[in-house]
């Protein structure tokens, strides 16, 4: 495609008016969101409000007259549209591994005869790290890691959950969620499934698709900021049952109580914890303003076209540069971003980044680029395979200060 005819795309493209709502920097083109989600801007206005208004006026009264007490609920009920969850399912509480951690136990308590955690090696580290640290903590469990063409052969009447992130953070493969979750029921085993890199990027169908559990992301595809709160859902028909392990007061069915004995709260509020982060929620629910009333079968639609422009345009780099692609080519098999594999992948990425194209790297060998469909433009995407192919050409990575590796890849 000519950068005309991209033009054309991105003036009428039916999510154009979307990028207005959010601040990006002058002369970047972010391919990055899939990381740390750009910043939308009614998010400052609604901070410096909480700040002033609520705590710095109105004080511990907020609690009740801001309605504080409610926002990991009401802030959940947002979410739930983009996952295809009851607003009653969701719940917006501390970070993805703690999330994760509180439903694996809580899971694994709805099936005591059984033996096994399956999940996928290549699962994200924190994934395998909480459900380790989970079978270390109960002991009687076993945590199986399988390589994902293993996955169903492995599945059996001892999986007790089957653990799963759907999009992998570095190649971008994405699971079939409605035929793993059937797989894993037929076998009776519950499904808890990581939706880090699929809220917000591309239309979620927990309720359709009979999952048990889940856990997000507030800060990727959602742009609640660094640290954002996460989320967690648990499908309406385990709630009842559903006994807690960190079983906190907030999670109390009356907090305020004060009472010595814990009983567990209605529905999915028992999986509160702690006192929940105002002013973060307050950030994560202005900026969820800009998901409200958008079709996330367009956003869907606008992200395929993202990534099959990109993979389209950087064919002709892969030959002459060495990068070998390493996201799938069917549609329905990826997410929202594109990945490839070079040796100097990291060189590579500081130095696109230094052209004002910020993509991010992953050990050992991957480029990766996220496509946020609510702010990127089409030509934003032919424009960054432009400068990468100039990094190449001019040989820009191999300037040493491009080789040091920072804290934070
Ligand atoms: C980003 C990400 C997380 C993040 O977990 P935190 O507890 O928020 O640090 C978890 N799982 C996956 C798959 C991720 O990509």
């Amino acid at each position: 495609m000519s950068p005309e005819e991209l033009r054309t795309l991105d003036q009428t493209d039916p999510l154009r008016h979307k990028r207005e709502e959010f601040l990006l920097p002058e002369g970047v083109i972010y391919l990055d969101g899939n990381s740390l989600g750009a910043l939308p801007k009614a998010v400052a206005a609604r901070l410096e409000r909480t700040i002033k208004e609520e705590w710095g006026r109105d004080l511990i009264q907020s609690w009740n007259r801001h309605g504080w007490i409610d926002l990991p609920q009401r802030v959940g009920a947002r979410i739930a549209r983009l996952v295809g969850a009851g607003a009653d399912e969701v719940l917006v509480a501390d970070s993805t591994s703690v999330n994760l951690f509180k439903l694996l136990l809580a899971a694994l308590r709805l099936r005591p005869e059984r033996r096994v955690i399956l999940s996928e090696v290549d699962n994200f580290p924190t994934d395998l790290y909480i459900a380790e640290g989970v079978r270390a903590l109960l002991g009687q469990f076993e945590l199986r890691r399988v390589a994902r063409e293993e996955l169903e052969a492995a599945l059996d009447e001892d999986t007790a959950v089957l653990l799963l992130t759907e999009v992998d953070y570095r190649t971008g493969y994405r699971h079939d969620m409605a035929h793993l979750t059937r797989l894993a029921h037929q076998k009776g085993a519950l499904v808890l499934w990581d939706l880090a890199h699929s809220t917000g990027a591309f239309p979620v169908h927990l309720g359709a698709c009979g999952v048990d559990f889940a856990v997000g992301c507030g800060y990727k595809y959602l742009n609640g900021g660094p640290g954002a709160p996460a989320f967690l859902f648990v499908a309406r028909r385990h709630q009842a049952a559903l006994k807690p392990f960190l079983t906190g007061w907030m999670g109390h069915q009356e907090p305020f109580a004060f009472s010595p004995l814990y009983l567990p709260a209605e529905g999915v509020r028992r999986m509160l914890v702690g006192t929940p982060p105002i002013l973060s929620l307050s950030a994560l629910e202005a900026a969820l303003g800009v998901f409200e009333g958008v079709d996330m079968e367009l956003v869907r639609q606008k992200s395929l076209r993202l990534t099959e422009l990109f993979m389209a345009l950087m064919e002709p780099l892969e030959a002459r540069y060495g990068f070998r692609l390493a996201t799938p080519r069917a549609p329905e098999r990826r997410g929202s971003q594109v990945a490839y594999r070079h040796p100097q992948g990291y060189a590579i990425i500081q130095a696109l980044a230094a052209q004002g194209v910020v993509g991010d790297f992953r050990a050992p060998d991957i480029l990766r680029f996220g496509f946020a469909p609510l702010y990127l433009r089409y030509t934003e995407v032919y424009e960054a395979v432009e400068r990468l192919g100039q990094v190449m050409e001019q040989g820009l990575w191999q300037d040493p200060r491009y080789q040091e590796r920072a804290k934070v890849t």
